[in-house]
C-alpha cells in the first residue's frame, strides 16, 4: 500500500571523527523515503529550490519515489543543516540551520497523495503535520516523527497534533522531554494516554523499544564496528518500520515487532557511510541476512530452571 511522507529535504553538511562531506543529499523526507522505497510505493511531500537538480531528482527517479508532490521554488535555496558528531555518535551537534525555502513551506497534497493509507508525519513544525493530518481522514495508520526544538518551542501544538497519530517514533532524550518525565516507562505511559496506539523510542546505538497498550518490546541495535555517521538513522530506522508495514498492509502487533527489525536493519546500513550513501546501493539479500542475523541475536531458549540442577552441574 502506498506511504505518503512529509518531511525536510535537504542538502547537509556533516562532520564526524571520521571524515566530512560538505553538501551531500540529507532531509528527514529523503532518509525516510530512500529507507522505505525498499518495501512500498512512497510518495514524497516537501519543498526544494533551484539549487536541487537532476542530480538529486534521479536518487529519488531511481528508487521509484514519487515526487510529483516536491515543490520547486524557481528563486529559493533548498533547506540547509549543518552538523557535527564527536565521539558519543549518539549525539549531534547543529551548527547552522538555513530554513530558506522551508521557512515558508506549506505542503501541497495532491488528490493521489490524499488516498495514501500509511502515512509518515517527519520532523517539521506541528501545526504543519496537523494539517496534513487533517487532510488524510481515511489514512489506516498514521506515524510522526519531530525533535527537541518542537518540544522547546511549540509544546502545545505538538501534543494536539499527537493527539491525532497512531503512533509516534522518537528518540529517548525526547519521548522524555515530552512527557516531562525523567522514568522511560512512566514517560511512554503518560505520552499514550493521549492518544497513540504505540510508542517507538529510537535509542541510537542501545536499539530500539516499543510500547504498545500493555505490551513491551525491545531489541538492540545490529552491532557494528564502524559507524561513520549516524546523520539520518532515525528517519531512514522510521522508513524500514513504515515501509514494512504498508508493504505487508498489516498494523498487528506481530507485524509491529517486525517492522521495528526492519526499522533497525536499515538504519544499521545507514551509518556505515556518509549520508545516504549505503542506502542507495542496498540489496534485497543484504537485507534479508541482516534481518536474520537480528532474530539469531535475540534468540533464547526457555529451559525449566531448578536450584538443584545448578549444584549439580
Ligand atoms: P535524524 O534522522 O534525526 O538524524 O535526521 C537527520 C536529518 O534531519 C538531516 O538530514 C537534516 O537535514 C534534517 N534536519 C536537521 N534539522 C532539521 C529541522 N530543524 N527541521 C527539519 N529537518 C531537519
Amino acid at each position: 500500500m502506498s506511504l505518503l511522507v512529509v518531511g525536510s529535504v535537504a542538502f547537509d553538511a556533516v562532520e564526524t571523527p571520521f571524515g566530512k562531506r560538505e553538501k551531500m543529499l540529507g532531509g528527514s523526507a529523503t532518509h525516510f523515503s530512500l529507507s522505505a522505497s525498499f518495501f512500498t510505493d512512497v510518495r514524497v511531500v516537501g519543498v526544494v529550490g533551484s539549487d536541487f537538480g537532476a542530480e538529486e531528482i534521479a536518487v529519488f527517479k531511481r528508487h521509484e519515489v514519487n515526487t510529483d508532490d516536491l515543490e520547486r521554488v524557481p528563486e529559493g535555496k533548498t533547506f540547509f543543516w549543518r552538523g557535527r558528531y564527536d565521539y558519543d555518535l549518539n549525539t549531534a551537534h547543529t551548527l547552522d540551520t538555513q530554513l530558506n525555502v522551508f521557512a515558508d513551506f506549506k505542503p501541497k497534497l495532491s488528490a493521489e497523495s490524499k488516498k495514501s493509507p500509511f502515512v509518515f508525519l517527519g520532523n517539521i513544525q506541528p501545526d504543519l503535520q496537523r494539517e496534513v493530518r487533517e487532510q488524510m481522514q481515511d489514512a489506516k495508520l498514521v506515524a510522526l516523527d519531530t525533535m527537541n526544538l518542537w518540544i522547546d518551542i511549540a509544546r502545545e501544538s505538538l501534543v494536539k497534533t499527537i493527539e491525532g497519530v497512531d503512533i509516534l517514533i522518537i528518540n529517548d532524550a525526547e519521548a522524555r522531554q515530552l512527557a516531562e518525565e525523567p522514568n522511560l516507562i512512566r514517560a511512554a505511559r503518560k505520552i499514550l494516554a493521549w492518544g497513540p496506539k504505540a510508542l517507538v523510542v529510537k535509542r541510537g546505538e542501545y536499539g530500539a523499544a516499543m510500547f504498545a497498550g500493555d505490551s513491551y518490546f525491545a531489541i538492540p541495535a545490529y552491532p557494528l564496528e564502524s559507524v561513520f555517521d549516524p546523520t539520518g538513522a532515525g528517519d531512514t530506522f522510521a522508513g524500514g518500520f513504515m515501509g514494512y508495514l504498508a508493504g505487508s498492509g498489516a498494523t498487528d502487533e506481530a507485524a509491529m515487532r517486525r517492522a521495528m527489525i526492519f526499522g533497525s536493519v536499515m538504519a544499521s546500513f545507514n551509518v556505515e557511510e556518509f549520508g545516504t550513501e549505503r542506502v542507495q546501493r542496498l540489496t534485497y539479500d543484504e537485507i534479508n541476512n541482516r534481518f536474520r542475523s537480528f532474530k539469531q541475536m535475540t534468540h533464547f531458549e526457555e529451559i525449566p530452571f531448578e536450584r538443584n540442577a545448578r549444584v549439580r552441574q
